[in-house]
């Protein structure tokens, strides 16, 4: 099987063919060994590329199974769309694990979306704003986490998310894996990868 290359594990080889990836795109060649390994990771892909399973499936391997009730992973994006269309990818490619994932955004009240947090998450997907909304009315422990993701880093320093980001990076814990994901690589993303990443490995498509 063209992905047992990266080691992954048996239930992730099952989802992933019932997806019905035959072989890894050349973004998920790069980003996936590199991201197992535990390096950060500044991947330049667009979409359509396959960059949402490129970071999914690194954090599977690394999260493994639900344990405890507070969030190992976070992964923001800009928009709520997009922070959808990540959380439907992680269904599908965690459909043999029980690893649950909530997600988060504006444009509804957030009382659902704080039930679903208390019932226990291992991944939260979120815009910038409503995480620190949630936060901040303290139905967020931030402790564990241990890896962030940061998907169309080029849009979220277009809508003016900087301020958001720099206060939540000031909150999360500061030993983690960090992954930024952009189509671009203006000027703002680079400063972004500077105040964000460590050491960082860069890919690009
Ligand atoms: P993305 O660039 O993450 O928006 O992914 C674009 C589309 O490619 C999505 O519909 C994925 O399900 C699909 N995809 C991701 N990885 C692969 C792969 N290795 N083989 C075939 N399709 C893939």
């Amino acid at each position: 099987h063209p992905f047992e290359q990266f080691k992954l594990n048996r239930q992730l080889i099952n989802a992933i063919d019932d997806a019905g990836y035959e072989e890894p795109t050349p973004i998920q060649q790069q980003a996936v060994p590199l991201a197992l390994a535990g390096h950060d990771v500044l991947g330049i892909a667009q979409t359509g590329t396959g960059k949402t399973a490129a970071f999914v499936l690194p954090l599977l391997m690394k999260i493994k199974y639900a344990h405890d009730e507070h969030p190992r992973a976070l992964i923001l994006a800009p928009t709520r769309e997009l922070v959808i269309q990540i959380t439907r990818a992680i269904e599908e490619l965690s459909l043999y694990t029980d690893i649950r994932t909530v997600s988060l955004y504006g444009g509804t009240g957030p009382k659902a979306q704080i039930e679903a947090i208390r019932r226990g998450v291992d991944i939260v997907v979120s815009t910038p704003r409503r995480f620190m909304d949630i936060y901040l009315k303290g139905e967020i422990t931030v402790k564990h986490i241990q890896t962030m993701v940061l998907d169309e880093a080029d849009k979220m320093m277009d809508m003016g998310f900087m301020p958001q980001i720099r206060s939540l990076l000031e909150i999360l814990p500061r030993k983690r894996q960090n992954l930024l994901f952009s189509a671009t690589f203006h000027e703002k993303v680079e400063r972004l990868s500077h105040e964000f990443l460590e050491f960082p490995m860069r890919v690009e498509v």
